[in-house]
């Protein structure tokens, strides 16, 4: 029986602004979103009735239908149904609750797997829309590459492909940060500052730290991107978190292009022009912190979404 092999790839934000609230409760916001090369692996094949079966390599994951990928295989159910069970299996790679996505991107290889797997010809606006129900990364995880996303980070528009830079990830391995926490205190701390009408909402938008970064990614400006990374829910996370704060600051002294956390962290990235480079950087973070509990990752931005393992 055939197996589809999904490379599901973890993003990091080189920009999230939050705008104010939205009627249905999410938070409005203008995200720069940018997919790496560090990848969970994920494979499906199909199963008889409507069996969903769920394994995973790391023991942190749930396996249970809490799991993203076994609720978009749910979702693909309901929509579609009469097409069989799957089994799915994944290949860990992105860390959990790192603010990179992880989950995220799982359910979005199993929406587009079992579009393959099923024969069913979505198109990527359709399947992204699928996704959107499930996660507001998830349409982004589909689309993949380089892209603005506003609205809940649902509303797309992509942008030029950045494959010429590379990323190095560092994560505490004993730390994780909850994206519903984070966004919850940002709102406790910052809501009195939000744009509260739709015409102030696009004011913001506007004037916001969003049109430098555009301006230098439309442009393909690898030099200026990084002067531009912006991410709001560092005003939440560092104070929180001084371990990844003093992370920041070492990027920063070691030297690279630029740095930023990613999402609600805490991951945090920094910037380089070649591999080499990154791998420099990698070594001379991890002597100088010297600490086993630091896990680092040379990564380079990369132009696609989900993809076929064999594509
Ligand atoms: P985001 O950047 O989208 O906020 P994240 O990278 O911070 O996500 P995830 O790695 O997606 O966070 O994990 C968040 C939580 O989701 C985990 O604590 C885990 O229990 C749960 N989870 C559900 N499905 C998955 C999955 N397939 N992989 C990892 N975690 C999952």
């Amino acid at each position: 029986m055939q197996t589809y092999t999904l490379i599901a790839p973890a993003k990091i934000n080189l920009l999230l602004e939050i705008i104010g609230d939205r009627p249905d409760g999410f938070h409005e916001l203008v995200m720069v979103m940018q997919s790496v090369d560090l990848a969970d692996i994920i494979d499906l094949k199909a199963l008889p009735n409507d069996q969903i079966q769920l394994h995973c390599n790391h023991p942190d994951v749930p396996l249970d239908a809490s799991n993203l990928a076994h609720r978009a295989a749910v979702l693909m159910q309901k929509h579609f149904p009469d097409r069989g069970g799957v089994e799915i299996i994944i290949q860990k790679n992105i860390p959990i609750g790192a603010g990179l996505a992880g989950g995220s991107t799982d359910a979005a290889a199993v929406l587009v797997g079992l579009d393959l797997m099923w024969n069913l010809g979505l198109t990527q606006s359709e399947l992204q829309e699928l996704g959107a129900t499930l996660g507001s990364d998830i349409p982004f995880c589909v689309l993949g590459g380089t892209a603005l996303a506003m609205g809940r980070g649902e509303d797309l528009t992509p942008l030029p492909n950045l494959d010429q830079l590379y990323a190095v990830l560092a994560k505490y391995r004993s730390l994780s940060v909850s994206t519903p926490w984070a966004y919850k205190t940002y709102r406790q701390q910052f809501g009195e500052t939000y744009a509260q009408t739709p015409e102030a909402q696009e004011q913001r938008r506007r004037e916001g730290p969003s049109v430098p970064l555009l301006t230098a990614v439309n442009h393909k400006d690898t030099a200026q991107i990084p002067q531009y990374l912006y991410n709001d829910l560092e005003r939440v996370v560092l104070p929180q978190h001084p371990k990844v704060s003093a992370l920041r600051k070492k990027f920063k002294q070691v030297g690279c292009l630029g740095t930023m956390m990613s999402g609600s962290g805490p991951t945090v990235f920094a910037l380089t022009k070649t591999q080499a480079e990154a791998e420099a950087l990698k070594t001379q973070l991890q002597a100088v912190m010297g600490d086993p509990d630091l896990e680092l990752w040379v990564t380079q931005f990369c132009g696609s979404g989900i993809q076929l393992e064999s594509a």
